[in-house]
């Protein structure tokens, strides 16, 4: 057994994430009758499907401390064997005949348990069909039976559905959450790991329990040499493979997708990791007025769609991801979208140009029209960039999604793609953080800042959008040969 399985909590106060624990804590307290049908909505390894079985435990067990983990229906829950506790992963073509039975089998008394529990994974994965079937015994659930479905994306089940359920949100975990987890995982295994070990393990974990305890794990069974092993595991980390492709590394992405083919990765689960990255990161934007660069993460998030659906049917696996990198790895001169390469790893040498290079390359510096200063800037931009950065981080940030078009030794301008950061940049707050860190590193006393806006990013897009799939795979052969 994993030490995910055996470590899972079995019992509300066990649970990982406080506020889902409280809330379940608080309604088990109220004495009221526990609603028929749950949704249990966030991230995948938050603890959904453990906290399912405990709710399971919770409405059947025979003991006083409930769930006591030690009568017969809380040990056959917790093995798997009980023959009222249904889990069914909706993903699957199974669960799909799973659910056309149910609506048959839903309405006969439980064999052993007070309480049927229908578990319902991947409750988004639902067709129209099984979700409409599902809909009319969630209408009127019978008195014996408690649905709990789980979902990474709750947004992609019809609102009928979700507006019959008590909807429990899962958020991602904090490192301090996770790190809890591991401690209580380390000191039943007898593993001695310092805190500041235990941390970055949960860092690793990026939001996911089931990630964390499998790190340690790894850890455990190694050499002991945390770093070491976190540095081996970081293959199949979205954060850093989007990393490559945001930065224009197109080989390096390509080099990274074949790793994971070789090391056994499901590419389809990888791609969803990135899309929920990538999300989290757009829905931010919007929100927290972070500025990332909304458009970027929607065409990202568009070309992964896109892959994903051909991963299906393709002939060459990882052939849909690759067209995607090469679509998408393109960053025009001067423009450097946020990257966040996580253990300074130094970026590959200059590569040569692909035939796509080549063909955007004249479009892009065709672009770039300016004073004859122009070019001290541009030599200096990422210098300017890493000098703003300890005074302003989103100063920094936003100049990494502008690009200088003119300057005369005076008047600087920046072309921003998008009017938001336009007009942060030309407060005055930013202003002369900008104007300031540009005279101080060119030497040039006095400068002022003038923004304009471009066109969005969507130009390098559109060069690639115009080739054919043909030569996009005809460019794929190339680069691999
Ligand atoms: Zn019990």
């Amino acid at each position: 057994m994993t030490l995910y399985l055996k470590y899972r909590p079995q019992k509300i106060a066990e649970l990982d994430l406080k506020s889902v624990r409280e809330r379940l804590e608080a309604m088990v307290k109220s004495g009221r009758d526990l609603p028929h049908a749950w949704l249990f909505s966030g991230p995948r390894g938050t603890g959904k499907t453990s906290t399912a079985r405990i709710l399971a435990k919770y409405v059947n067990c025979r003991g006083k401390d409930k769930p006591c983990n030690k009568c017969e229906t809380c040990v056959s829950i917790t093995n798997g064997s009980c023959p009222d506790v249904i889990e069914i992963d909706a993903a699957s073509n199974r669960g799909i005949d799973e659910i056309r039975q149910l609506r048959e089998r839903v309405g006969l008394a439980p064999m052993t348990t007070d309480y049927k529990v229908y578990i319902i994974d991947e409750a988004h994965m639902l067709t129209t069909e099984a979700a409409n079937a599902l809909l009319k015994t969630l209408e009127e659930p019978p008195e014996h039976v408690l649905f709990v479905l789980c979902t990474t994306e709750s947004e992609k089940l019809p609102e009928t559905v979700v507006s019959r359920c008590a909807v429990v949100r899962f958020g991602r975990p904090s490192i301090d959450e996770i790190s809890d987890r591991l401690e209580k995982v380390a000191k039943s295994e007898k593993v001695k790991l310092d805190l500041g070990d235990i941390k970055e393990i949960a860092a690793a974990a990026r939001g996911s329990f089931r990630d964390a305890v499998k790190l340690f794990e790894q850890v455990m069974l190694g050499e002991g040499d945390v770093k070491k092993m976190l540095g081996a595991s970081d293959k199949s980390d979205p954060q850093e493979f989007l990393g490559m492709v945001r930065a224009g590394k197109t080989k390096e992405a390509l080099g990274r997708v074949d790793e994971l083919v070789q090391g056994g990765v499901d590419l389809r689960k990888f791609v969803e990791k990135c899309v929920e990255l990538l999300r989290e990161e757009l829905i931010g934007s919007v929100t927290n007025e972070k500025t990332a660069n909304s458009g970027e993460l929607i065409k990202l998030i568009e070309g992964l769609e896109k892959a994903y659906g051909r991963m299906k049917d393709a002939a060459v696996v990882q052939l849909p991801i690759e067209i995607f990198v090469i679509e998408n790895s393109k960053a025009p001169v001067g423009f450097e979208p946020q990257s966040r390469p996580s253990n300074g790893q130094a970026p590959n040498a200059k590569q040569p140009p692909s035939s796509i290079e080549q063909k955007i390359k004249p479009q892009i510096s065709g672009l770039v029209t300016g004073g004859s200063k122009l070019d001290d800037v541009m030599g200096k931009w990422q210098e300017v960039i890493k000098a703003v950065r300890p005074k302003n981080h989103s100063v920094e940030a936003l100049l990494r999604s502008t690009r200088p078009v003119d300057f005369d030794g005076r008047d600087l301008v920046l072309e921003a793609f998008y009017e938001f950061h336009k007009k942060q940049l030309e407060t005055e707050r930013c202003r002369l953080i900008v104007e300031e860190a540009v005279g101080e590193i060119l030497g040039v006393g006095q400068v002022k800042l003038k923004m304009k806006l471009g066109n969005s990013p969507v130009r390098v897009q559109k060069v690639t959008d115009d080739l054919k799939s043909d030569e996009l795979i005809e460019t794929a052969r190339e680069i691999f040969k």
